[in-house]
This record gives structure tokens, C-alpha cells and sequence, in this order.
């Protein structure tokens, strides 16, 4: 069992060992419940991702011909020991974060310990494609592990998003240089000693902790790191792009998101209201695939309004690791500012506050903790900044629309194409919106369910790519075509 410091000294994973950053810096690691710092993360730079990538170089040969059982069998001790420590690791991830111990420990580091277990099975289930011609040749399609691979994550789903990149890089047969974010690095590091319990052979795993700017541009450049998996903000996405292209390194994307929570007044009135609270303030709004822009038929805008704004005004926002409290803290004062600077806009931009619309300032442990009260919106023109641009907070805003026309029209307005949530009990018009919502993911009458093999990825500047189950594993393979011709 793994246990925590009051103040954790976070080390680089490099070929299998714990080890301070080349230039022996370390940036401080703050808890943003509290304000107050919780540890120390390497201030890592090129140097270390190049030993790293020098060290996931030499493991490849071994890891990419051992049997796939056996790499099965690793993969899936990392997910019991992730569950073994799940205490630990919730607590890691709330205090890191900011977000409730409750959530941390239902839903992300449960979640985490999936993705090792689904991918090990993708291990042994992973086969591809033949091609018979004409009775005299056949094709066959070698899926190869593209060698070493780089795997970039965000800070709002930690663990969670970190090991959805590297479970499936791992059992497809690459082994991986991964950045955390900076901003949550906690529950990465207790990955690393994770692996070293469950045996996972030096240098097939290595974590980098750092800034973005260095760490993530070094990997974004090393001509050695094959492909870049990365989540985060379409922004940095651009960034990456310009580096990562000229060296032609494969590129999958997730990025952000503005997404459109759209309600018929045919819908299951219950199961909308609730579900559309936990899409609207999960996790205080940042989750890529929460609904920012809640667009109700007219018929029923203003009964949604009064059931809508009597559930939010409930949620607590509270300290994290009070299992009272709903909602936790903004993860950073970046974050805070911005969240707070677009309800300011907000204002600007014609909007009423119908609930929140401000910072709230606790009492005792959490007196220098950053809160901002859920905020919902009204009154606001679906084509003006608020309703078009990434907040990741919890903000949302209230339209109302008339036909199907009209709202489909709202709903595809943005440069983003994450998800779309829709709520109607007609089923032709599910389908039918459906193949026109500019959107790479739609849920019908239900939100966040998620089943592991599917597609998941964003259209247009919510990203490039897909990960999930085969294609994940795609992703990390190259193919290569053999024709072979025969005699009769
Ligand atoms: P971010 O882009 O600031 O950072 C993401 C990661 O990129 C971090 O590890 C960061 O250190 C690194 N990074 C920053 N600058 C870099 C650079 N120049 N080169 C290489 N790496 C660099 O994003 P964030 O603020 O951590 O996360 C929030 C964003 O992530 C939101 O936009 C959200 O929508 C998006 N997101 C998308 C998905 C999805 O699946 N589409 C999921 C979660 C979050």
C-alpha cells in the first residue's frame, strides 16, 4: 500500500528508477482547495525527455516481441494495485485538483484502473486484416508498434486522461515518454511507483514531469518520439502541430470543446433535468464533454428555468474532502481568473445572472481556496463570446429556440465539435439530428456514458482523431501491406 507525505517531492520515472530533473529544480505544487503548497514537481527540460526517449528506445525491442500474455499480465497488476491504493489515490487526485474526494474516488481513479484492464485485454484480442484476390494472392496487414510514443494530458480528469493515452500506447507495443500536466502531477507519480511494483520492465514507461513549454515542446521536437497523443486546449494543440508536423510524427488531438445540451419539450422531463445538472457541473464544468450551452425548446424554457436554477442553487460547493460537498475547488488561479473574467463578459454582453455569477470565500482550512459558485445565464445572443468560446468552468447559459432548424443551426455555430447532448423521445428526430450535428460524439437522452470501445474523439477544433478501443490501438500501430502471390 502506498501512503502520502504531508509534502510530496514529486521525481521523474526514467528507465524504471525515480530520479530528480537533470537541472535539479523544482516548481511548487499547490493544493487550490487551500492555497497551500502540498510538494514539489521536477522543473524537467530537454535533457530529460532525451534520456527518457533514450531509455523507452532501448526497452522497445524487448516490450514491442514479448508475448502478448505477458504484457496482458503487467498491464492488468497495474490496474489492481491502482485499485488496491484506490484510497491514496483519490486523496492524491482531490488535494492535487481540487476536485471532491467523492468524484476522485467513484469515478476517475476507478476509471483509470479500467483503462489498464480494458487495454490489457486489447493485448490479446488485437488482430488485423486480409485482403484474398483473384484465387492466386492474398494480403495481409501487419499492424507494427510504431516504436516510442509521447503522451501529453490535462489537468481536469488527471489519472484518468493520462492512462487512457498510455494503457493502450503500452498494449499495442510502444513504449511511452508521458507528460502530466504540471498543474495536477500527482497521481502520476504514483503511477511510476505503481509500475515498478507490477514489474513493468525499466524504460517502457517514462514520466516527465515540467512545464509545458519545455517538456512538452521537447517532446513535441525529439525526432525519436514517434507520434504525440495529446489533451488539452486547442491552442496548444495548434502549438504542437507546428512543431510536431514538419517532422511528419503521428498526431492525435483532443481538444476543447463548447458543447450544446439541447432539450425538446417531448423529452423524459426527469431524467433531463437531473442528468443535465451533472453535464452542466460535474467536476465544475471541466470536463471536455460537459454542456456549456443548454438550448430549450421555448415550450417549455421557462418551467426548464425555475426546475433548473432550484437544483443548482442545492449544489454545494464546499472543501473537496467533505463528502457533503458537491462541487470543490477551481483547480488553478488561472482558471479562477478566467472563469471569473467571462462572467464579467457575460455582463458586458447583455447576459442576467439567474443564479452564482461569483467567487465565493470559505471559512477555516479552505480560507485561501478558489470557489466560484455554479452560474447559470440567460439573455445572452448564441454567436457572442460567451457562447462561443471554451470558459471550462462552471457557467452555463440558457437559450430558447423554436424549430429544429433553428437550434441546429445554435448547435453547429461554434469552432468546436466535441459532443452534443440531446434530449428528445422523438426517435426519427435523434437520428435525424444526429447526422447533422457537427459534433464527433452524441449522446441521445442520456450523458458521460461511456462504453470504452467506442470512437471518442472532436470535428472541426475540438480535435484530430480518434481514441478508443481499436482505433486507439490503430493509432499506435503502423500498418503494413504484404501481398503474397501463389501457385495453383
Ligand atoms: P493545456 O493545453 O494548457 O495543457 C495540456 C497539456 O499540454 C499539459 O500537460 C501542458 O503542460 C501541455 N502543454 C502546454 N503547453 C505546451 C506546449 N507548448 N507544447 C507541448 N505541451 C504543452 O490544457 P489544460 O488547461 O491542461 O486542459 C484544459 C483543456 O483540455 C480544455 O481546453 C479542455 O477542453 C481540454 N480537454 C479536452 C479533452 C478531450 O477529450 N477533447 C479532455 C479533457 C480536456
Amino acid at each position: 500500500m502506498f501512503s502520502l507525505e504531508e509534502k510530496t517531492q514529486i521525481l521523474n520515472y526514467i528507465n524504471g528508477e525515480l530520479v530528480a530533473p537533470s537541472s535539479n529544480l523544482f516548481l511548487s505544487n499547490t493544493n487550490p482547495a487551500t492555497g497551500k503548497t502540498i510538494g514539489e514537481i521536477p522543473d524537467s527540460d530537454e535533457t530529460d525527455i532525451d534520456a527518457a526517449t533514450r531509455a523507452a528506445a532501448a526497452a522497445f525491442p524487448s516490450w514491442s516481441k514479448m508475448q502478448p500474455e505477458e504484457r496482458f499480465a503487467i498491464l492488468l497488476k497495474i490496474s489492481e494495485l491502482l485499485l488496491e491504493n484506490l484510497n491514496t489515490f483519490a486523496y492524491a487526485e482531490s488535494i492535487d485538483s481540487g476536485k471532491t474526494l467523492s468524484a476522485a474516488t467513484a469515478i476517475d481513479i476507478p476509471r483509470a484502473a479500467q483503462n489498464f484492464r480494458f487495454f490489457a485485454s486489447s493485448a490479446l484480442q488485437f488482430s488485423s486484416e486480409s485482403h484474398y484476390l483473384n484465387g492466386d494472392s492474398i494480403n495481409y496487414t501487419l499492424r507494427q508498434p510504431l516504436g516510442v510514443v509521447g503522451c501529453i494530458s490535462p489537468w481536469n480528469l488527471p489519472l484518468y486522461l493520462f492512462t487512457w493515452k498510455i494503457a493502450p500506447a503500452l498494449a499495442a507495443g510502444c513504449t511511452v515518454v508521458a507528460k502530466p500536466s504540471e498543474v495536477t502531477p500527482l497521481t502520476a507519480y504514483l503511477l511510476s511507483q505503481v509500475c515498478q511494483e507490477a514489474g513493468l520492465p525499466a524504460g517502457v514507461l517514462n514520466i516527465v514531469h515540467g512545464l509545458g513549454a519545455k517538456v512538452g515542446n521537447a517532446m513535441s521536437i525529439h525526432r525519436d518520439i514517434k507520434a504525440i497523443s495529446f489533451t488539452g486546449s486547442t491552442t496548444t494543440g495548434r502549438i504542437i502541430a507546428q512543431k510536431a508536423a514538419p517532422l511528419f510524427k503521428k498526431l492525435s488531438f483532443e481538444l476543447g470543446g463548447k458543447n450544446p445540451t439541447v432539450i425538446f419539450d417531448d423529452c423524459n422531463w426527469e431524467n433531463m433535468l437531473d442528468t443535465t445538472v451533472r453535464s452542466s457541473f460535474n467536476n465544475l464544468g471541466q470536463i471536455c464533454l460537459c454542456g456549456s450551452r443548454i438550448f430549450i425548446q421555448k415550450s417549455i424554457y421557462d418551467k426548464f428555468k425555475t426546475a433548473f436554477l432550484t437544483k443548482v442553487e442545492a449544489l454545494k460547493v464546499g472543501n473537496p474532502l467533505d463528502k457533503s460537498s458537491n462541487l470543490g475547488a477551481i483547480v488553478s488561479t488561472i482558471q479562477y481568473d478566467k472563469v471569473l473574467s467571462y462572467i464579467a463578459l457575460a455582463k458586458e454582453e447583455g447576459g442576467k445572472i439567474l443564479c452564482g455569477g461569483h467567487a465565493i470565500t470559505m471559512e477555516g482550512d479552505c480560507a485561501e481556496g478558489k470557489f466560484i459558485a455554479p452560474t447559470v445565464i440567460e439573455n445572452l445572443a448564441y454567436d457572442c463570446r460567451v457562447n462561443q468560446e471554451e470558459i471550462f468552468g462552471p457557467v452555463v447559459t440558457l437559450t430558447p429556440f423554436d424549430s429544429e432548424e433553428e437550434v441546429l443551426m445554435m448547435a453547429n455555430s461554434t469552432e468546436y465539435g466535441l459532443c452534443t447532448i440531446l434530449w428528445t423521445e422523438n426517435l426519427s428526430r435523434a437520428m435525424r439530428m444526429s447526422v447533422q450535428l457537427q459534433s464527433g460524439i452524441v449522446w441521445v437522452n442520456d450523458w458521460m456514458k461511456r462504453d470504452l470501445r467506442t470512437p471518442f474523439g472532436g470535428k472541426k477544433d475540438s480535435g484530430v482523431g480518434r481514441e478508443g478501443g481499436w482505433e486507439a490501438i490503430r493509432f499506435f500501430t503502423d500498418a503494413k501491406n504484404v501481398s503474397i502471390t501463389f501457385e495453383h
